[in-house]
């Protein structure tokens, strides 16, 4: 394997460090925290099909998957994905139609288009094996870059999502910016175990360090944690601290539900463009049914021909 990916994060590693304040990191190094974190990971992971693989292919998908979907709308769909499409040589040869109807119910319809892409280029190319190889990707950013070289290829990657970025800010006891979330991830991850210390640091935030009521008292870095030593003062570190997510905007009554009974309805076959504005849940407004239906075609989900929509 092509080691440039790890020389290149050890750079990166080097240069946020010199940049970092470095009072908040060496709370974070400590190697007790790290120790305590890794032995809780040893027997309280969650049993996720994607922790089963190191299938760089299988790996991505379930990144592309989790990006916006919560691990349990995932998980039935998951392996039934990856049965029928089990290597991006057999995605890419696929209609993307038939990539969109298995990516029924994981909603954010434009990250199955993105794979099919990218399934194409690894067909082509061979599996990357570097950050910069998976950043060339379709629809493969940073974050979703450093999962597939720590899950797949267990490289010193760490990765910083929104759980991991809210833990991260409460350890410390205040927002931090995107580079220094990173900054401290790589720090704190132990050199040679970043694909335990990812999962165990996830599960913590998921299951302990979470939004509202964080579950404290049996955590295993809460000797470590400055939120909570000062008392979980307000506000919450983690509100406004980079990478943690706000929540996503109401669903009901906006375009994303409105493209998404587009794609659901041309799942089952073609629409007419006299029916969209129904079919998108707007008969009263044939012209934001057209605007919302032509971003679904500049994004490649949707074809026009002979004033019939498609899939694809
Ligand atoms: S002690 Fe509480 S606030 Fe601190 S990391 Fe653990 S769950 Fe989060």
């Amino acid at each position: 394997m092509d080691l440039g990916g790890r020389h290149a994060l050890s750079m990166a590693r080097s240069d946020q460090w010199a940049a970092a304040d470095t009072g908040y990191f060496r709370t974070l190094l400590v190697p007790a925290a790290a120790r305590a974190l890794l032995a809780w990971g040893a027997t309280q992971l969650r049993d996720l099909p994607w922790r089963r693989t190191r299938d760089p292919w299988a790996v991505l998908v379930s990144e592309l998957m989790l990006q916006q979907t919560q691990v349990p709308r995932v998980l039935p769909r998951y392996l039934a994905f990856l049965k029928i499409f089990p290597t991006p040589a057999v995605c890419a040869a696929a209609p993307l139609a038939d990539v969109l109807r298995a990516w029924d119910g994981l909603g954010y319809n434009r990250r199955a288009v993105n794979l099919h892409r990218a399934a194409g280029v690894i067909a082509r190319q061979g599996f990357p094996d570097t950050l910069t190889g998976l950043l060339a990707l379709p629809g493969v950013g940073p974050y979703t870059a450093r999962a597939v070289l720590a899950y797949a290829y267990e490289a010193d990657a760490a990765v910083v999502d929104t759980n991991v970025a809210r833990v991260l800010a409460r350890l410390g006891g205040r927002p931090l910016t995107a580079k220094e979330a990173q900054a401290a991830a790589d720090g704190f991850a132990p050199a040679g175990e970043a694909w335990a210390w990812n999962q165990a640091i996830m599960d913590v935030g998921a299951r302990h360090c979470r939004p509202r009521s964080p579950r404290c008292d049996d955590c295993p870095l809460a000797p470590w944690c400055a939120w909570r030593r000062a008392g979980h003062p307000a506000p919450d570190p983690a509100v406004g601290s980079a990478h943690v997510s706000g929540g996503q905007s109401p669903f009901a009554g906006s375009d994303r539900q409105g493209r998404g009974r587009l794609v659901a309805a041309l799942r089952r076959g073609p629409v007419s463009a006299d029916e969209l504005a129904a079919v998108m849940g707007w008969p009263g407004d044939p012209e934001r049914a057209d605007r919302v239906a032509a971003t679904l075609v500049a994004d490649g989900l949707v074809s026009v021909a002979a004033g019939q929509l498609r899939l694809g």
